[in-house]
């Protein structure tokens, strides 16, 4: 059930580096806002309930007492109904019984949820993909994975494991090993680090990061073609479900999105080159970049349901 309009809402959003958190209104206007370190492994909990705690005594005081619900999102594999954060290999966990640990301390609802679903169903509901019915998502960062919506509704799975466009391996026979144990996944080449790999590899100069490679298009060719290669690769990986699902967008969102124009537009081109059947989606940017997460989460508090 929605929140009534009084109600506040407490999102955060737990990264490999940092857990960000927000206090909402219902108009959307941050009221609390600020971010920690991510501790490795199980204390990370601690530290996300030490966050919520310090974010509350910020609210003014004729706000306090109205905290309606929170959400807390996680990265790795999440079982939501079952409260566990199941996996985390970036920040150390495994099997962590979430429970009522955060429900106890704030004294409110609060929902666990998987980080990108949630930033991505933000950026389908409330941001670029609003009023779209069928919209994939995806969130171009550390790694790449998304979301799905087919006829107004989230593809979520029994397995609550949807989106995971950056695993679908595209470079088998003459590519990269993945971290997942695979050969030429998508995130070989697409994944912030990789296209900054992928630049040092063909030009001999290391890069900070993949702004850094963006930041010399149109001039630098190994940069055009650091970025071709990562663009041909998210192409190849997401042909199976763009004809399987028809999408009529295609948002980019994430930390990456930010590279603008350089990204959409070469990712229009490479699909239009691509489909012959189904309708060519349109590529557009997401509207919340690296913050769909913790507005998503937000949302999700006052929503209580990924609708
Ligand atoms: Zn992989």
């Amino acid at each position: 059930m929605p929140l009534g309009s009084n109600a506040l809402t407490l999102g955060l959003d737990v990264g490999g580096t940092t857990i960000k958190g927000e206090i909402a209104d219902a108009s959307g206007a941050i009221l609390a806002a600020g971010t920690v370190p991510t501790p490795r492994g199980e204390t990370a909990f601690e530290a996300m309930g030490e966050l919520g705690d310090s974010l509350l005594a910020e609210l003014p005081a004729d706000r306090r007492g109205r905290l309606g619900r929170a959400a807390v999102l996680l990265p790795g594999i999440v079982d939501a109904a079952r409260s566990i954060a199941v996996f985390s290999g970036n920040v150390g966990w495994r099997d962590v019984h979430v429970g009522d640990r955060f429900t106890t301390r704030w004294g409110v609802p609060v929902l666990i949820e998987h980080d990108v679903a949630v930033a991505g169903w933000a950026e389908w509901r409330f941001g670029a993909g609003r009023d779209h019915g069928d919209v994939l998502v995806i969130v171009l960062g550390t790694g790449v994975s998304g979301t799905l919506s087919v006829g107004g509704r989230l593809v979520r799975s029994a397995f609550g494991q949807a989106g995971e466009y950056g695993h679908i391996p595209v470079r088998s026979a003459d590519g990269l090993p993945c971290a997942c144990g695979n050969v030429g996944c998508v995130e070989t080449l697409a994944s912030a680090a990789a296209i900054a790999r992928n630049y040092a590899r063909l030009s001999g100069h290391e890069v900070s990061s993949a702004a850094d490679v963006f930041g010399r298009l149109p001039d630098d060719t190994h940069a055009v073609r650091a970025v071709d290669d990562a663009v041909a690769a998210l192409a190849d990986g997401l042909l199976g479900v763009i004809h399987a699902a028809c999408p009529e967008l295609v948002v980019l969102g994430g930390g990456l999105a930010g590279a603008g124009a350089a990204l959409s537009e070469r990712l229009q081109t490479a699909l239009e080159q691509r489909l012959r059947v189904v309708p060519v989606p349109k590529v557009v940017l997401g509207e919340f970049g690296a913050r769909a997460g913790l507005a998503g989460a937000t949302l999700f508090a006052r929503y209580g349901a990924l609708i």
